[in-house]
């Protein structure tokens, strides 16, 4: 069970998420938790006060991260054998927090180390004061250590983790920690490197932990409560009128998490398509609505179209030459220069003139786009936004073309792109018109039908 920032917001929250675990116990749970909602965003500006703020400004900030927890201790526990160890282990943690930040600012130097372990502190805070009201609360749970489970290579901020290694840790400490007791809880988003350094696993991560868990332990489901009734038609928060599809595959979750649906972290379900593990998403405010089941490409998985993607700050390269523009080794060394700098490159449409090829800001754009005019005239564009409508078959659908482009006459269409795996159409329009561009789309493919 992995439990969102929103899911442990604060303690009606955490009163509510404690039932979901009681009704779960005969099963033995191992329980996933995010920092509570914000708490990360105020790590990510804690670590920017580091190299550009004053001591004063850190201190402020760690103080009020305390106070945010101290209050759930005291409003969750009351009885002082659980509240007093609460309160130690928010002290420790925030003590760390502040000697870390301040050791940063006075040095003027963050290294990724040392911002890994910053932005890692709210998952600890968090397991530590829901691990102590659940015993309170007298539902038997064990603590364990994500970074005992979760490895990943020396990649620091962004770990990309070793299953083999994961899938013989985590049953070892899971075991260990929790032997006699009902559930055991950890940490989301946080790991260490073969050498126990501490590492993250990126924005949004405390998903991809929860499948990695459940695919080491063989676990009978995997489920991602958060605050939507499930993977919708496209973002409740960006279109009118989504609704919560039942079942889609595991081809047609990833899909829609890589382009863009925050719903998902994009790599949850690898670990769960290895060992074909279904993912469930639910609500935590809404825990009787069904959500949405993600399982094996099936019978019970339709074609057509089933969800509108997009990721809003996207950057266009237009890469032009003289020669050989189409060519296998024009396009490698392209290729080369994106694959050195890490940056992965979402869709790309060559023409005899120019190649275009889109991707999301990591910072790397300047030594790129230098790379580049070695060799072609580049011209890039950061005024643009990137919609997907994904699906099972949905390349193949006759007629989904004009429906999809037929409703957007009115606007400026920069590149179409069809997944290989037939299951998304892409394409690139200005970032301005997006929020108008996905709820007219919606209304042409979704409404008036029936429920998937
Ligand atoms: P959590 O903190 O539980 O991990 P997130 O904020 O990361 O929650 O993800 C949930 C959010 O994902 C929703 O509130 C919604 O705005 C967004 N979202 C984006 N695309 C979709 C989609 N297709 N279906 C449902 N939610 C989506
Ligand atoms: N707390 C981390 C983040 O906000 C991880 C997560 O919530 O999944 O990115
Ligand atoms: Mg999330």
């Amino acid at each position: 069970m992995k439990f969102g920032g929103t899911s442990v917001a604060d303690p009606p929250a955490v009163r509510r998420i404690r039932g979901l675990i009681r009704d779960r116990l005969g099963k033995r749970p191992a329980i996933v938790v995010s920092a509570l909602s914000g708490v990360t965003d105020a790590l990510y500006r804690l670590c920017e006060m580091c190299m550009n703020g004053s001591e004063r400004e850190i201190t402020e900030l760690v103080s009020s991260i305390r106070d945010r927890h101290m209050n759930m201790v005291h409003e969750l526990i009351s009885a002082p054998e659980y509240s007093l160890p609460a309160e130690e282990d928010v002290e420790k943690i925030c003590g760390e927090l502040e000697l870390l930040s301040l050791s940063a600012c006075h040095l003027g130097e963050l290294s990724d180390r040392t911002k890994a372990k910053i932005i890692s502190c709210g998952e600890y805070l968090s397991s530590r004061i829901i691990h102590r009201y659940l015993n309170a609360e007298r539902i038997r749970t064990a603590f364990a250590d994500a970074r005992k489970m979760i490895i990943t290579d020396d990649e620091i901020l962004k770990g990309n983790p070793d299953m083999d290694a994961i899938c013989s840790s985590v049953p070892a400490t899971l075991r260990e920690a929790g032997e006699d007791c009902d559930a055991v809880i950890t940490q989301g988003f946080v790991s260490s490197d073969s050498h126990g350094h501490a590492t993250v696993l990126g924005r949004g991560g405390s998903d991809y932990t929860a499948s990695m868990i459940g695919m080491a332990i063989n676990a009978e489901e995997i489920e991602i409560w958060t605050d939507v009734d499930g993977v919708h038609t496209s973002d409740p928060r960006k279109v009118k009128g989504t609704r919560s599809l039942s079942h889609i595959s595991f081809e047609e979750a990833a899909e829609m998490a890589h382009f863009g649906a925050k719903v998902l972290h994009p790599s949850t379900i690898e670990p769960a398509i290895r060992k074909n593990i279904p993912i469930k998403v639910l609500n935590s405010m809404k825990p009787e609505a069904s959500g949405t089941t993600i399982l094996q490409d099936s019978y019970a998985i339709s074609s057509g179209a089933k969800s509108i993607s997009c990721k809003e700050n996207i950057i266009v390269i237009n890469i032009f030459s003289t020669k050989m523009i189409n060519t296998f080794g024009f396009l490698n060394k392209v290729f080369e220069i994106f694959g050195k700098y890490h940056v992965p490159v979402d869709l790309i449409s060559t023409s005899e003139a120019n190649v275009s090829i889109t991707l999301e800001n990591n910072g790397k754009l300047d030594e790129i786009v230098r790379e580049l005019s070695g060799f072609a005239e580049i011209r890039v564009e950061n005024d643009k936004a990137q919609i997907s409508v994904i699906g099972k078959e949905v390349t193949n659908i006759k007629g989904m073309f004009r429906k999809i482009f037929g409703s957007l006459l009115d606007y400026k269409i920069y590149m179409i792109s069809q997944g290989a795996s037939g299951i998304n159409i892409s394409f690139v329009i200005d970032r301005n018109k997006l929020h108008e561009i996905m709820n007219i789309l919606h209304k042409e493919l979704f409404e008036n039908e029936g429920s998937n």
